[in-house]
């Protein structure tokens, strides 16, 4: 069997790798969309894809999956409607940002006639490979990717070990011959979860009791959520905006992925919608807590309330997830200035940046290790894969590969 890593060779962005042995599978197609332009990944024929969840850098290329061929592609019903909904949004950004898109609403539509809805842990046939996904923990939807011929390749995608308030923790086959490992805190041992918790309800009600705003910058599919329930006893003073908005209609859909489905659409129903012109004018009167896309302020209605609140002292801004270098949020955190290449100014709000982190840290991969116990592992979708890889080894005594994109390995 050959696997020839198409994306997400030590970065993290446009996931795809393929799987050869008489069919060929690619699992995961995404677009890398830090630093722009955005990127894809590597060309090449397939004989079906598998999407592991519904975020940009692993679903956002798809499209191109179905341009040429009709390849069939496996993914669970969530996956491929929020997925829908952040292509289309994709699409868009992209046309308003200058860059050209290398599919169209045409490619898309095409997809999604062409995706076979799966279910967790149920078996489906691509040629000589049985197939399955399981729960990866990460996201509503989220899943590992088990294929086997014979030789078994779990591919995790993005995974947590550790249950949030959203999700259960992921689950794992017992055994595999190779493992394709996520790295992005491979080399990383994250905060208390808990205390960050209570880190993020305790600034909230600070800022509450002093009549300030706190405006939370989320990402739209799965984070929004989980901030939702972390601050579920103060759901009537929650507005949300931007994508946050659809993406938690959806999820709460699609209750049977969440721990506890009623919860959750009990608590959307307190929360406030804002949808008109009039609605957003009055939201930072009104509402002490807005939650709104895009997490790292690089566009979306969180621009606007950081706006209007920027010279409020007792207003609070919290970033609650990873922050690319050059972002804006990443730049407000170090330096109280916002700067969007459209507007530039200080801001007098308090910053804070928590971590809530949706995938499992180094101890978290480790365990993922341990319990699937597998023969050599395949490091992407990191920055430090190489010392991740190194730690492995050392900790495992089993080889670790660092494929860089367009290598192969011969498993
Ligand atoms: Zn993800």
């Amino acid at each position: 069997m050959k696997i020839k890593i198409l994306g997400s060779g030590n970065e993290i962005g446009k996931s795809a790798i393929l799987v050869e042995d008489k069919k060929r599978i690619v699992m995961d197609y995404g677009v890398r969309i830090q630093p722009e332009p955005p990127t894809y990944p590597i060309r090449e024929k397939f004989d079906a894809g598998i999407v592991s969840h519904a975020h940009l850098d692993h679903i956002g290329a798809t499209p191109l999956l179905a341009q040429r061929e009709k390849i069939p592609v496996f993914m669970n019903d969530v996956t491929l409607e929020l997925g829908t909904m952040l292509l289309k949004d994709s699409m868009k950004v992209a046309r308003k940002e200058g860059f050209g898109v290398p599919f169209s609403e045409k490619d898309v539509k095409r997809l999604v006639k062409n995706t076979k809805i799966v279910r967790y842990k149920e078996q489906f046939k691509i040629g000589e490979f049985s197939c399955s996904l399981w729960d990866a923990g990460h996201i509503p939807g989220s899943s590992s990717i088990l294929l086997d011929n014979g030789k078994k390749v779990l591919y995790t995608g993005d995974i947590q070990t550790r249950q949030s308030k959203l999700l259960n923790g992921c689950k794992l086959p017992e055994k595999v011959d190779t493992l394709i490992i996520e790295s992005t805190y491979g080399t990383r041992t994250q905060e208390n979860r808990r205390l960050e918790e209570k880190k993020l309800v305790d600034i909230v009600e600070e800022t509450i009791s002093n009549n300030g705003v706190a405006l939370v910058p989320v990402l739209a599919v799965g984070r929004s959520q989980e901030v939702l329930l972390i601050l579920k006893e103060y759901a009537d003073k929650i507005a949300l905006d931007g994508m946050s908005k659809l993406a938690s209609e959806i999820i709460a859909d699609y209750g049977s992925y969440l721990r506890s489905p009623k919860e959750f659409r009990e608590l959307l129903q307190k929360v406030k919608f804002l949808h008109s012109e009039r609605d957003r004018k009055e939201a930072v009167k009104k509402y002490p807590i807005i939650l709104s896309s895009a997490g790292m302020l690089g566009g979306g209605p969180a621009v606007r309330y950081l706006g209007e609140i920027k010279s409020c002292e007792h207003c609070s801004v919290i970033f609650t997830s990873y922050l690319a270098e050059d972002s804006p949020g990443k730049m407000l955190t170090e330096t109280k200035i916002f700067d969007n290449e459209e507007e530039r100014y200080k801001v007098k709000s308090s910053i804070h940046h928590l971590e809530l982190s949706a995938h499992a840290d180094k101890s978290g991969l480790f365990d993922i290790i341990r319990r699937t116990k597998p023969e050599q592992v395949i490091c992407v979708h990191g920055e430090e894969c190489k010392d991740f890889a190194k730690s492995i080894e050392d900790e495992f005594k089993i080889q670790a590969f660092v494929p860089k994109n367009n290598e192969v390995i011969r498993v």
